[in-house]
Formats: C-alpha cells, sequence, structure tokens
C-alpha cells in the first residue's frame, strides 16, 4: 500500500538512468517535481502531487524527442522544470555540459537565451496590449540585444522567418488566427537563437487545418536554425510525423522510450500499447485488423500513485509483482528501454492479441486484476489541472501562485527567475 497522504514522500529510485552520451544537448537525471498539497485556512501541507518522479533522459543534439501520455501525466511538468521554470525538487538537468539546477539567477538568466518555450495556447501566452512586433523584440530588450532599430530588423526577420508578413508587426494579437498567434510565439522563442525548445502542446489548441501548417514551420525552422525540440503531445500521429525518438509518460514516470520506428512498430509496454491501439490508421485494411485496448478506471491520483508499477491499478498484465515492485527503466534491446516486469512474456503471448475481445465492440477487455484493490481514488480535477500545460494559470494546489504570471510577462518567454514553488525538505 501507499504511504499516508501526511507523509513526506520517499524517492522510489529505479536505478542509474542512461548515461549522458556526448551527443546529449540535455540530459535529465532522476529529475522530480513535487507540489504541496495545502489544505485549511493555515494551508498546512497534508500531501504532496507528485507530478514528475524520477525520470532520466537524454535529447540530443538536433533531434526532436517527443514526450506523450494522458493529460495530467507530469510531461508539461517535465518540461518546465527542465528549462528550470519551476525549481525541481531533486535530480539535476545538465545542458551543454552544464548544470542547470545548481545556476545562480544571474548565471541561469544568462543560459535561458539558449533555451525557450512554445506555449500550448498562442492566445493566453501572448500580451494583447502589446503589439506583434513588441512581443517579439520583447526578448531583445531584457538581454539588452542591439539598438532600437537592428531590433526592428531582427523583428521585421523573425515574422518573415515564421510565415508573417513584416507589415503585421505593429498588429495586436486579437487581429490574428490562433496559427498566426502561434507563429508569433515561435518567432519570440526563437528571437534570441536558442539551440533549445520545449514545444508544450504547440498545435493543441489549433485547427486540424492550421496543425500541419505549424508543425512544418517547426521542421523547417529546425533545419535552418540547427533547433533540438522536446516536443510534448498527446496526439500520437503528430508525435510519429515530427519526433526521431519517442518518451511514454504515465503517472510521472517514463514507462518506455525508443526511436519512433521502435515504438510504433513493437511498442513493449503495455500502456504504449493502449496509447496507440487508440489512433486510428488511414488504411482501411488494416483499420479492420487493429484491436482496440480500452483501459478501464481512472488515472490514479499522483498525490497518493499506486505502490509498485504504478500502471499496475490498469494493465491487464498485472500480477502480484507488480504491486509491490516498481519496475526499473531498463535497455531490453539497442535504443529500447522499458519499465515492465513482464515485458517479456506479455509480447510472446501476443500482446494486446491475447486479451479477450468484447463482442459488442471488438475492443480488447482491459481490466487489471487490481483494480479495485489498491487506490481507487482516481485524479481530482483541481489535480488535473494542476498538472495541465496551459499558461497562464493558477494552480489551486500551490496555495494560488502564479505559475507563468501575466500573459506576455517575461516567465512566459523564460527569463525571469525560477519560479518559487515551495520545496519539499531536505
Ligand atoms: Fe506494470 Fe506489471 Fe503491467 Fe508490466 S505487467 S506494465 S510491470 S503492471
Amino acid at each position: 500500500m501507499t504511504a499516508p497522504m501526511s507523509a513526506a514522500p520517499a524517492t522510489r529510485a529505479t536505478g542509474p538512468g542512461p548515461a549522458p552520451s556526448g551527443e546529449d544537448l540535455v540530459h535529465v537525471e532522476k529529475l522530480r517535481m513535487y507540489f504541496p498539497v495545502r489544505q485549511g485556512i493555515l494551508q498546512r501541507r497534508v500531501g504532496w502531487v507528485r507530478a514528475v518522479d524520477d525520470i532520466s533522459f537524454g535529447v540530443k543534439r538536433g533531434e526532436t524527442l517527443g514526450l506523450v501520455g494522458e493529460s495530467g501525466c507530469g510531461k508539461s511538468t517535465a518540461g518546465r522544470a527542465i528549462l528550470q521554470l519551476y525549481k525541481p525538487t531533486g535530480g539535476s538537468v545538465t545542458f551543454d555540459g552544464t548544470d542547470l539546477t545548481k545556476l545562480g539567477v544571474t548565471e541561469l538568466r544568462h543560459r535561458r537565451r539558449e533555451m525557450q518555450i512554445v506555449f500550448q495556447d498562442p492566445y493566453a501566452s501572448l500580451n494583447s496590449r502589446l503589439t506583434v512586433g513588441s512581443i517579439v523584440a520583447e526578448p531583445l530588450e531584457i538581454h539588452h540585444i542591439g539598438s532600437g532599430r537592428e531590433r526592428q530588423q531582427r523583428v521585421n526577420e523573425l515574422l518573415e522567418l515564421v510565415g508573417l508578413d513584416r507589415s503585421m508587426a505593429s498588429r495586436f494579437p486579437h487581429e490574428f488566427s490562433g496559427g498566426q498567434r502561434q507563429r508569433v510565439g515561435i518567432a519570440r522563442a526563437i528571437a534570441l537563437n536558442p539551440q533549445f525548445i520545449v514545444c508544450d502542446e504547440p498545435i493543441s489548441a489549433l485547427d486540424v487545418s492550421i496543425q500541419a501548417q505549424v508543425v512544418n514551420l517547426l521542421q523547417d525552422l529546425q533545419e535552418r536554425l540547427g533547433l533540438t525540440y522536446l516536443f510534448i503531445a498527446h496526439d500520437l500521429s503528430v508525435v510519429r510525423h515530427i519526433s526521431d525518438r519517442v518518451a511514454v509518460m504515465y503517472l510521472g514516470k517514463i514507462v518506455e522510450i525508443t526511436t519512433r520506428q521502435l515504438l510504433y512498430d513493437r511498442p513493449l509496454h503495455p500502456y504504449t500499447m493502449a496509447l496507440l491501439s487508440a489512433v486510428p490508421i488511414p488504411d482501411p485494411v488494416v483499420e479492420r485488423q487493429r484491436r482496440r485496448m480500452i483501459l478501464t478506471g481512472d488515472v490514479p491520483s499522483p498525490v497518493n500513485p499506486p505502490s509498485g508499477c504504478r500502471f499496475h491499478t490498469r494493465c491487464p498484465f498485472a500480477q502480484e509483482l507488480c504491486r509491490t515492485d516498481e519496475p526499473p527503466l531498463a535497455e531490453v534491446e539497442t535504443s529500447h528501454r522499458v519499465a515492465c516486469h513482464f515485458w517479456s512474456e506479455i509480447n510472446a503471448a501476443g500482446g494486446t492479441r491475447s486479451l479477450p475481445v468484447m463482442p459488442e465492440t471488438g475492443a480488447a477487455v482491459a481490466s487489471s486484476p487490481y483494480q479495485d484493490e489498491d487506490e481507487g481514488e482516481g485524479m481530482t480535477d483541481e489535480e488535473r489541472m494542476s498538472l495541465k500545460g496551459d499558461s497562464p494559470m493558477r494552480d489551486p494546489l500551490i496555495g494560488g501562485t502564479p505559475i507563468s504570471g501575466e500573459t506576455g510577462s517575461r516567465d512566459d518567454v523564460g527569463l525571469s527567475e525560477s519560479l518559487d514553488v515551495p520545496q519539499k525538505p531536505a
């Protein structure tokens, strides 16, 4: 059983992560991001939301690493903790050889020129009181780059680079469509010539017809400017299109990470199988043969996550060992890491094809034998809100602390100090 809510969260180490590779621009090691849960008039801490719990991975120079998972799994929080927009509770984030978690405010601000973010909601992340020209020029002003005329020239260049006309610099965000606003957000993100950009669900708020244009723009900019992306999304089709490698997150943990090809052709973790089984295939013959795997039960609460494997309350292949022992994220073949005790047996038995099928729907029945035994509570709306990537917003679980400031603020472009989220005592 899990610890009571009032207990300090124990670190559940999953063994050493992948060794840093010389090709890694960003290397994350045992990263944890916990938020205190407060209650009552005195706002006493009664528990912790373990939004990100001991994750390790690297992002190679020039690649796109997709980070996928259900809403509330902690993927946006992980992106922000990597950029130090949240001060991580534990672990390290090495960027181009420097551990960001050990930097002071001034050094961190300097390094942030090389790391930027594109937010999910292009309307909320742009200051409606500023012209587009001022919004794109703001990072240059903050870092005292260029004279007024040079900044103006740079803004014109950036607008054209993202497919907007330079005459649009004098307009306000409300005069643009959603796709154009996201182009402005991208222009702001590349204004300082960063090496690394966290794309936090950059197309989720856009019409389907516009999504492809923004994805193509991001790919084009990556090629031209040599950018490295962490692409956070829950749309697996988009992630497949843009990513070189993909990491799958569930309840604050990475459960599988591998190349795009291996993940989509041969997923080894039951959760990945369930996610991929939900993606329609644009080939009627293959689509007819697709075996859908419907997971039953809610995503458990990250305040009180299940013991052992966090997926065991929803995994149809769960066994007793899964309730007690957390599986390490182990390398099971070249460039393929999986956190499952029984990945080999499950795949030898045929994966989702070994599950019984409901005749009414043709989908596989996928209930866990432990569904009702352990931590039956699903995530509350508040917990979901606190882990969503929308920006700006207020986090009800951290005492109303603004987590991204006013729209278009310096926090939005990742230029101010880390947010002072109360941290777990050492
Ligand atoms: Fe987790 Fe066990 Fe299911 Fe593997 S088989 S995903 S370890 S619950």
